[in-house]
C-alpha cells in the first residue's frame, strides 16, 4: 500500500488532500455550527431554507421511529414497499404536476440509476462540462458516449449533437442551477434543442428545488417549461432539510426505473423515519413561502456586496456565491482565516472544479438574519484585502 501513502503525500503537496472535520449542529441555533469548540456562522451547508431543525419534521421523524422501526429491512421490491411510501411519491407527483414520482435513496443514486437506466451502449449523453459528479458517474457506468459541452456552450452543444446524430437514444441533462458557481443553464434553449433533434431531457433541481416555483416545484416551474422536461430528478438533503431524492415523470418512466434502475432494485428502502421527514418538509417547502423569499433576497444582496468590494463571484444569482481565489493553497488559508474570523465556509478545489479555478463556496440560509449575512460580508471583504485576494 506504499503507493497510497506517495500519491497522498502528492496531493498534500499540491493543496489537495482532502480531510474530514466534525462540525456539530447547535441546538435550536440553525445556520450555525460548532467546529473545534468554535461557534461558526454556517455559509457552507445546503439547508437553504433552515429546514433541518425544523420542530414538526424532527417530530413527524420521531413519530415515525416509534410506530415504524429503525429500517425498511429489504429493497422495495422485496418487502421494504411501506405505506408511506406510496403516499409521498402521490403528493411529490402532484407536486411535480407529473403523473408519477419515485423517491430514491439519496440524489448520487438517482442520478447513476436514472441514466444508467435510460441509455447504455449504442447511445448518447450531452453533458453540461461542469454538471455534479453523480450526472458524470452515471454517465460513465451507463457505458453510452459520452458527449461533454462546454459550461452553457450551446453551440458546442449543437455541434456534438450533429456529431452523434448515428445514435440510437440520445438524451441531454443538466444540472438547472450549476452546483459550485451558482449560475443556471439555459434551459429554454436545451428544450428546443432536445425537440429539434429528439433527445429527452433530464434536469437536476438539486439545488433549485424548495426555492424557485411558488410552491419550491424548481427551477422549470419557474419558467414554466415544466411539462417540456421527460426526466425530473432533485433531492431532500439540501432545501428540504432531510435525506433522499425522487425523480418524477410519466407513468411509464417510473414503471421503467422500477424495473431497471438498479439502486432502487438493489439497494434497501429508505428507514421508515426518512420517508416521514421528507413527507412533512414537502408540506413545508410548498407553504413557507417567506422562506424561499427571504433566502433569495439574501443571495442577491451577500453576492452584490462582494462583488462590489471587488470579489470575482461568477454569474449567478442564486443562493450559492463562489468567490473565486484561483490557487489552492490560497482557497485553504482563505478558508482557515474565514474560521478564525468566526464562518465556515469551505475552500473547492480541483477535481472538484476546474484546474485554477479553486474557490470559496458561500451557500446561505432563510435561517441566517440579515445582519449576520452584512457583518460576514464585511470581514469576508477586510480578509480578503488583508490577504491579496483583493486589490485595495
Ligand atoms: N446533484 C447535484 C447537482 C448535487 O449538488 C448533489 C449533492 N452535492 C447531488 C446531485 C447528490 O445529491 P445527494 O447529496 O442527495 O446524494
Amino acid at each position: 500500500m506504499e503507493w497510497m501513502e506517495q500519491e497522498l503525500a502528492a496531493l498534500a503537496d499540491k493543496a489537495l488532500e482532502r480531510q474530514l472535520r466534525d462540525s456539530a449542529p447547535i441546538a435550536g441555533r440553525p445556520g450555525f455550527i460548532i467546529r473545534d469548540g468554535q461557534e461558526l456562522l454556517d455559509l457552507s451547508s445546503n439547508d437553504y431554507l433552515g429546514l433541518a431543525q425544523h420542530p414538526a419534521i424532527i417530530e413527524a421523524m420521531r413519530t415515525a421511529l416509534a410506530a415504524d422501526g429503525a429500517g425498511s429491512g429489504a429493497s422495495r421490491l422485496v418487502t421494504g414497499n411501506r405505506p408511506p411510501y406510496r403516499k409521498l411519491e402521490q403528493a411529490l407527483a402532484s407536486w411535480q404536476g407529473t403523473d408519477a414520482a419515485l423517491v430514491a435513496a439519496n440524489g448520487y443514486m438517482a442520478n447513476t440509476g436514472v441514466i444508467s437506466a435510460l441509455v447504455g451502449r449504442g447511445d448518447a449523453v450531452f453533458s453540461d462540462r461542469l454538471n455534479h459528479a453523480s450526472i458524470v458517474d452515471g454517465i460513465t457506468l451507463s457505458r453510452a458516449d459520452h458527449a461533454r459541452y462546454r459550461h452553457n456552450d450551446l453551440e458546442h452543444l449543437r455541434h456534438l449533437l450533429d456529431k452523434h446524430r448515428g445514435a440510437r437514444r440520445k438524451l441531454i441533462v443538466t444540472d438547472t442551477i450549476f452546483s459550485m458557481d451558482g449560475d443556471q443553464a439555459l434551459l429554454p434553449e436545451l428544450v428546443a434543442l432536445k425537440e429539434q433533434y429528439g433527445a429527452m431531457l433530464m434536469v437536476d433541481e438539486a439545488h433549485s428545488g424548495g426555492i424557485y416555483g411558488t410552491r419550491g416545484e424548481g427551477l422549470c416551474h419557474a419558467l414554466g417549461i415544466q411539462n417540456d422536461i421527460d426526466v425530473h430528478m432533485g433531492t431532500f438533503s439540501k432545501a428540504f432539510g432531510v435525506y433522499g431524492a425522487y425523480v418524477s415523470g410519466s407513468r411509464t418512466l417510473i414503471r421503467w426505473l422500477i424495473n431497471k434502475a438498479r439502486p432502487f432494485i438493489y439497494s434497501t428502502a429508505l428507514p421508515p423515519a426518512v420517508v416521514a421527514g421528507i413527507s412533512q418538509a414537502l408540506q413545508l417547502v410548498q407553504t413557507e413561502h417567506g422562506r424561499r423569499q427571504r433566502l433569495l433576497a439574501a443571495g442577491l444582496k451577500f453576492r452584490s456586496a462582494l462583488q462590489d468590494a471587488g470579489f470575482q463571484v461568477g454569474e449567478g444569482n442564486s443562493p450559492i456565491v463562489p468567490v473565486i481565489i484561483g490557487d489552492n493553497g490560497l482557497a485553504l488559508a482563505f478558508s482557515a482565516a474565514l474560521q478564525a474570523s468566526g464562518i465556515a465556509a469551505v475552500a473547492i478545489r480541483p477535481p472538484t472544479v476546474p484546474e485554477g479555478t479553486a474557490r470559496i463556496r458561500f451557500s446561505l440560509s432563510a435561517a441566517h438574519s440579515d445582519d449576520a449575512l452584512q457583518d460576514a460580508a464585511r470581514h469576508i471583504r477586510s480578509l480578503g484585502i488583508e490577504m491579496g485576494v483583493l486589490k485595495q
